[in-house]
């Protein structure tokens, strides 16, 4: 069985974020990328697949900048066999990524594709779902367990009221969600080895699909500052403070 794994570069989920003077966006100048931590949930669900004998193969692939190459290389030093790198330096919304995805997954031909349920930059939750869409396979979103057997993937969700198990047919495609698995780091072996793993690269103005963006920033802008909280010195206090300040009994 052969697994695809889109990842994306995204910034660090550890570093303060800043936005730009003129409110256009988040400033990316000289900060600390990552792999979007969902998709590292992801490459580390596929590697177990692999080392459970169930999967044979696994691609890893992202659409950004060239730098998004140092994303591929993490995922091939987790433990992914091979790396296609769509080349673009345009902003790509989740619809064109959806649809580049679509393109590689008729070249690769895996037989399920496992990714992040949202990527932390744009928050989007919204390219699992398009490519299965485009794809016209079925998809199980937010995944906290997955069993494959028989060609079939039997995904448990995280929803509102508690747990959900979806039996799917392969090809489908997965979500992770976080309690799915904690992802291992890459040993400096392998790191090393990943150098040597192959990493394809394809411009993504070859594949002819739009890339124009359909959405507009119109601001973007920190949350207000908490104010501290205060010690109060009796539940009364307490009380008296719920009811007159805060206003909320
Ligand atoms: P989103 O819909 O933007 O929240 O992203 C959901 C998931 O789609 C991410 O966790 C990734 O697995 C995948 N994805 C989004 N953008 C990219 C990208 N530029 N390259 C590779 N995968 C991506």
């Amino acid at each position: 069985m052969k697994v695809l794994v889109p990842v994306k570069r995204v910034l660090d989920a550890n570093v303060a974020v800043r936005v730009k003077a003129d409110g256009s966006g988040v400033d990316l100048a000289n900060l600390k990328m990552s792999m979007n931590p969902f998709d590292e949930i992801a490459v580390e669900e596929a590697i177990k697949l692999k080392e459970a004998g169930i999967a044979a193969e696994i691609v890893a692939v992202s659409i950004g900048p060239a730098q998004a190459q140092d994303t591929l290389r993490t995922a091939l030093a987790m433990g992914a066999d091979s790396a296609i790198l769509v080349k673009t330096d345009e902003t790509i919304e989740p619809l064109a990524v959806a649809k580049i995805l679509k393109s590689i997954v008729d070249q690769q031909a895996p037989d399920l594709v496992i990714m992040g349920k949202q990527a932390i930059d744009d928050d989007s939750n919204q390219t699992a779902q398009m490519l299965a869409a485009l794809l016209g396979w079925p998809q199980a979103t937010f995944a906290s367990k997955v069993v494959i057997a028989d060609g079939k993937a039997s995904v448990t969700r995280e929803v509102d009221g508690g747990l959900e198990t979806l039996e799917l047919d392969l090809p489908a495609v997965i979500s992770t969600d976080l309690r799915l698995n904690v992802p291992r780091y890459a040993s400096l072996p392998n790191v090393m080895k990943a150098k040597k793993k192959p990493l394809e690269e394809i411009d993504a103005a070859s594949l002819g699909i739009s890339l124009a963006p359909t959405l507009r920033v119109i601001s973007t802008a920190r949350p207000p500052e908490r104010k501290p909280g205060v010690m109060v010195g009796s539940v009364a206090e307490l009380v008296d403070k719920l009811r007159n300040e805060a206003r909320i009994i």
